[in-house]
């Protein structure tokens, strides 16, 4: 017996399988989609079984070591990887990878285990009520007292006690593994639908087609449908699977699921530590779960009988990954739910253009919930032309926005600000000769963090201690914009007995912080939250009832075709933020945009309008939803050479692509990134199958070059 096993070595190489003898010993334990351990190049390397074979080969190498009881990746997986793979020029390896969590994955050393505590139990009743009645030992008494009531954990005990028990053969020790995450037994809550909920939850129910787009104006209750479709689905006896975008697998949302479905959840997100992260794949894997929370990798779950993927907010670009393999956790689910042959729900107050527009045109059933739960009111938004204000010398707050600021606070209640820009300033300029300072591995702007008094690049992670001179003239540099630090400077300088919160990456990063923050505002031990767009999303604070967005146009201002979507996004969910129970909210968005149409139609709320306008952007400059696009990105450490290789690509494939638009190579927007420098190579297209073919070539081709390494993203999620 031999097999094909399929290992991580070079993920810029086609994949490529390897053979390696079985031998007697190990023949029971192989199956497809186990890990084994292989001898390569001198190296043990861990690898994913793909095929047995009859027959057997002397010459081959054997394979070390079985590491899997059961296979970790079954037969629908296996396949699911292959379609990704020629989705998305892929490799396959990267894909089987990403299906699992650290700790499943193959790789060199893989320590993470289960985790067994030690328990103690009686042996014999009789001998132990024997020894109770007859022995003085008082403590050892205790002991047998306590294990007759049931078996407990050794580490209760005193050491020693313990040990003379197990000496005179009264007790025993034993293992048991024990899941990292211990659920204490909540309260259940049951929520009932309202009628528009109701008529929504039935009209999906109904409905004929494969793919609902759930589009409700935020705090109109999604969760609670979501909640009451994976009942329905649970009463089949099938599982579910529902994505969240990472940032909003906040404390709340995981307590309201685990308050409705007890222990029958799993919730996978980063937060997590490795040894966690194994524990509830486990149970996915042994059927203890039916339900799967996550990030956009919990779409791999290895469930067997899928009755429902719900994706919520849909329009979020954290179910594309941005790095290989590029897949799109909505599309792996499309896949899923055709194999399953279960629905698959989209959610979303702000729908992306396209999978509104397949929804119009009846490919998705639309369902919309217009009304908020318990009927609060969308809060009024009024929007402030910030080159009036600077007029005044408001450069950071206008007017109106701290005349509200004063008013919530005097009425005790809070406050949202929104900067999407992290650190103290955005750039560093000389006053003399102009100069601004980068990144010296990246064609970036450096932004000075105050507290740490250090120059950071946010893409390479480089870092200097801020000199506050020109490197070229030796002038003074000026802090140029702000971002959260400097704007929470300000706040405390103009209501220095507001107290006030800052939720950026910053602040975030340790373990449990991002909660801790969460939870300080939620219990109103302070007034003011200032934060980069992770406070956008999924959070719910009664006591919100004012929102000021600083600067509405650091998204627009970026080079996206999806900038005018992204920001009527952002603003909508943000405004969603204020006023979710009785009290009314307001909204203060200031901009230097007030004629932008995704910034004047965040205004009344409507994304209907927002749609009409947008679409006819896309129809009249043919971006998706009336082509698709793929982009070919081309880095190398030589300008030149990566240039002259970057126009030889795409002459291949205007030449092979005669019908399609092909743009470029053009400088990518961030044109240097830690010494690489980049070019992108743009094809809209609408002929599927002939582009993959095109681009498919194209990687075969540049394979063995050395000069450049070239990665291809198919429906890029910004560019
Ligand atoms: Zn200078
Ligand atoms: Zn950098």
């Amino acid at each position: 017996m031999t097999v094909d096993v399929l290992i991580e070595i070079n993920i810029n190489k086609k994949d490529k399988t390897f053979t390696y003898f079985v031998p007697d010993n190990l023949k029971k334990d192989i199956s497809v989609g186990k890990r084994v351990l292989v001898p390569f190049n001198k190296q043990e390397l861990e690898g994913f079984i793909l095929k047995i074979n009859k027959g057997t080969s002397e010459d081959l190498k054997s394979i070390i070591k079985v590491i899997d009881e059961d296979s970790i990746l079954n037969e629908e997986l296996l396949l699911l990887g292959k379609t990704i793979c020629e989705d998305n020029l892929c490799n396959l390896v990267s894909i089987y990878q990403a299906m699992l969590p650290k700790g499943y994955k193959a790789s060199k050393k893989s320590n993470v285990k289960e985790k067994y505590v030690n328990y103690l139990s009686i042996v014999d009743e009789e001998k132990a009520l024997n020894f109770i009645s007859t022995s003085k030992a008082k403590k050892q008494v205790l002991i047998l007292e306590e294990l007759l009531g049931g078996d407990k954990e050794l580490k209760e005990f005193s050491y020693q006690t313990v040990n003379s028990l197990i000496e005179k053969g009264l007790i025993r020790k034993y293992q048991k593994e024990e899941y990292r995450i211990k659920d204490e037994v909540r309260e259940k809550n049951v929520h009932k639908l309202n009628e528009y909920q109701k008529e929504a939850f039935n009209k999906i129910i109904e409905s004929k087609k494969d793919i609902v787009l759930l589009n409700g104006v935020t705090g109109s209750g999604k969760t609670e449908i979501y909640m009451a479709l994976i009942d329905e689905v649970l009463k089949e006896g099938k599982e579910a699977i529902m994505l969240v975008p990472e940032i909003s697998l906040t404390p709340q949302i995981i307590s309201r699921f685990k308050e409705h479905f007890d222990e029958n959840i799993s919730v996978l997100h980063s937060g997590l530590s490795t040894g966690e992260k194994f524990d509830e794949y486990r149970k996915i894997l042994r059927k203890e779960v039916k339900i799967v929370v996550g990030a956009r990798s919990a779409v791999f779950a290895p469930f067997t009988n899928i009755g429902i993927i719900i994706i919520d907010e849909e329009h979020s670009n954290t179910y594309k990954q941005d790095h290989n393999p590029r897949y799109n956790a909505i599309e792996v689910a499309f896949l899923r739910g055709k194999t399953h042959n279960a629905k698959v729900i989209l959610g979303s107050a702000t729908p992306t253009i396209e999978s509104y527009a397949r929804a119009k045109k009846g490919y998705y059933e639309l369902v919309k919930l217009e009304k908020r739960a318990n009927n609060a009111s969308l809060p009024i938004v009024n929007i402030v032309d910030m080159t009036k204000e600077l007029k005044k010398k408001n450069r950071i707050f206008s007017d109106e926005l701290l005349l509200n600021i004063e008013d919530r606070l005097n009425k005790k209640e809070q406050i949202i600000l929104l900067i999407n820009k992290r650190g103290y300033s955005s750039y560093l300029m000389c006053e003399e000769c102009g100069e601004v300072l980068k990144c010296p591995n990246c064609d970036i702007t450096l932004t000075y963090h105050k507290s740490s008094g250090m120059n950071r690049c946010h893409y390479c992670g480089y870092a200097e201690s801020n000199k506050g001179i020109c490197k070229k003239c030796n002038g003074s540099m000026r802090l140029m914009g702000y971002g959260t630090e400097r704007v929470e400077e300000e706040i405390k300088k103009l209501f220095p007995l507001a107290k006030t919160l800052r939720m950026d990456i910053d602040t975030t990063s340790r373990k449990g912080s991002h909660e801790a923050i969460i939870n300080k505002f939620y219990n109103h031990e302070a007034d003011i939250l200032i934060g980069t767009q992770m406070i956008a999303k999924g959070l719910d604070f009664p006591l919100v009832t004012l929102v000021g967005v600083i600067n509405a146009d650091t998204i627009l201002n970026l080079p996206d075709f999806r900038s005018n979507e992204k920001t009527y996004d952002l603003l909508s969910q943000v405004s969603g933020r204020a006023g979710r129970s009785d009290k009314l909210g307001k909204v203060i968005i200031q901009t230097f945009n007030t004629d932008n149409y995704a910034i004047n139609l965040s205004k009344n709320h409507d994304y209907e309008k927002f749609y009409d306008e947008e679409i006819k952007v896309r129809k009249r400059l043919y971006y998706p939803p009336y082509s698709f696009i793929a982009l070919i990105k081309v880095g190398g450490k030589d300008f030149k050479e990566t240039i002259n290789e970057s126009n030889k690509i795409a002459s291949y494939v205007r030449n092979k692509l005669r019908k399609e638009i092909v743009l470029g190579p053009s400088v990518s927007s961030l044109s240097k990134i830690n010494n690489i420098y980049y070019f992108e190579i743009i094809i809209k297209y609408r002929g599927k199958e002939e582009v993959r073919n095109v681009l498919n070539e194209v990687r075969s081709l540049v394979e063995n070059n050395n000069k450049i390494k070239v990665e291809f993203d198919i429906n890029p999620s910004s560019f």
